[in-house]
């Protein structure tokens, strides 16, 4: 006997047919002796909805009723799941965020967790009730309900999963694991049997959004047993696991693109110690998170550039701050937002040189230019025109040798 979480994304309970066949994967782990945990995502494109309700009629909205709106959808799958199962004779109830409870801060719309009330379900799983809990919301020290950031339903699971000292936090969605590169624009991705914390870590955060940044990281910290399945067959998964359980590493695992990205330039700033704290410190004072950054001094010396990437929805706020900074001089501001930010990922590059030569050669060889680079131990990103995603993409993939026959 196993405790399990599984966790249901929008398309896998986008209706009450697929609702019923979410069910019968319940059931078939539940008759299996399992105590089982269940947390539902809203049905597809219901949290999407209720988004673009709170900004049409409040633009400006108070983040307390953003969270109140758009926690709603996990309600009503998390109700429906729990009928459905009742209806075929197994012991289940639902749970809201603020039932269980999850506790979080008070940061609406990206909360997080402090502390999860675990006994009520350990019991409840333990009597074989199986516990359906509505997925990406909590309940804050005065009271109010928050959500977990888009995509934060991966975070409660495997947040529970932690909590209860899960055995398994199965996460079924709407592929079958974790492909090299998403499979929606690269047809040739492949399917990774294994791909360790590290790698899926910095996969999603470049912008695979098959897991949420966060619940990797959480995953990690606390040596959760993510698998990555889908809902619609019975294919094996993607097993998240740590470096050592790897045997043969590959040097690049997977390719990310994120289309959120812009890029800022400030032209002729003056050349003296201090001026990059400033302006990034400024910044940083306005809660913008600076990306990735290159500075060009002018052949004098008395001036540089300074290009660096924010996320697009910051853009309008960092152009104000840095316009509205009069201890800051520079000649003019240049913004782009028709930008890609393309990742190579591996932790194979540790030990392997030439991967970002590779890297260039292959968009070179494509004609497409490379506006900023950033790289770390284990990725190499770099930021073209968002018109070449696909082609960009594709030519990696072949370029790494991770095309499937
Ligand atoms: P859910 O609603 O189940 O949470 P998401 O839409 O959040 O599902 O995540 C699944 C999607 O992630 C897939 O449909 C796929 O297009 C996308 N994706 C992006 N990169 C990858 C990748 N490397 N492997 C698998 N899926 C990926
Ligand atoms: N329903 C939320 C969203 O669409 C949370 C989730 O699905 O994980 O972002
Ligand atoms: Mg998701």
């Amino acid at each position: 006997m196993s405790r399990i979480v599984m966790k249901f994304g929008g398309t896998s309970v986008a209706d009450l047919e697929r609702i019923k066949i979410v069910a019968q994967r319940v059931k078939k782990e539940a008759d299996a002796g399992n105590q089982v945990s269940v947390f539902v995502s809203a049905m597809a494109g219901t949290t999407d909805q209720l988004v673009r309700w709170v900004e049409e009629i409040s633009p400006l909205h108070d983040a307390r009723e953003y969270d109140t709106v758009v926690s709603a959808g996990e309600q009503i799958t998390a109700g429906l799941l729990a009928l459905t199962l009742q209806d075929m004779g197994i012991p289940a109830r639902s749970w809201l965020g603020w039932q269980i409870p999850f506790k979080t801060n008070q940061v609406h719309s990206a909360a997080r967790i402090e502390e999860i009330g675990t006994d009520e379900i350990i019991k409840r799983m333990e009597e074989g009730i199986v516990c359906v809990m509505a997925g990406f919301q909590g309940i804050s020290a005065d009271n109010r309900i928050t959500t977990l950031g888009r995509g934060g339903t991966d975070t409660s699971a495997v947040a529970l999963a932690a909590a209860i000292n899960a055995d398994r936090c199965d996460i079924y969605t709407d592929v079958d694991g974790v492909y090299t590169s998403d499979p929606r624009i690269v047809k040739q991705a492949r399917k990774l049997d294994k791909i360790t914390y590290e790698e899926m870590l910095e996969m999603a955060s470049l912008g695979a959004k098959v897991l949420q940044t966060r619940s990797v990281a959480m995953a990690m910290n606390h040596k959760v047993r993510v698998q990555v399945l889908s809902s619609f067959t019975d294919k094996p998964g993607t097993m998240v696991v740590d470096e050592d359980e790897i045997v043969e590493k590959q040097v690049v695992s997977g390719i990310a693109y994120a289309k959120n990205e812009a890029q800022i330039t400030i032209v002729g700033v003056v050349n003296e110690p201090g001026i990059a704290s400033n302006i990034f410190l400024l910044l940083a004072d306005g809660n913008i998170n600076v990306d990735m950054i290159i500075q060009n001094e002018t052949e004098d010396g008395r001036k540089t550039d300074l290009t660096f990437t924010v996320t697009d929805v910051d853009l309008d706020k960092t152009t104000s701050i840095l316009k509205g900074a009069n201890d800051i001089q520079f000649d003019s501001l240049l913004t782009d937002i028709n930008v890609v930010k393309i990742s190579v990922i591996g932790v194979g590059m540790r030990s392997h040189a030439g991967v970002a030569a590779t890297m260039f050669k292959t968009l070179a060889e494509k004609g497409i230019n490379i506006q900023v680079i950033s790289t770390s131990e284990i990725k190499i990103s770099v930021l073209i025109n968002s018109e070449y995603t696909e082609l960009a993409v594709r030519a990696l993939h072949t370029a790494y040798g991770l095309d499937a026959e």
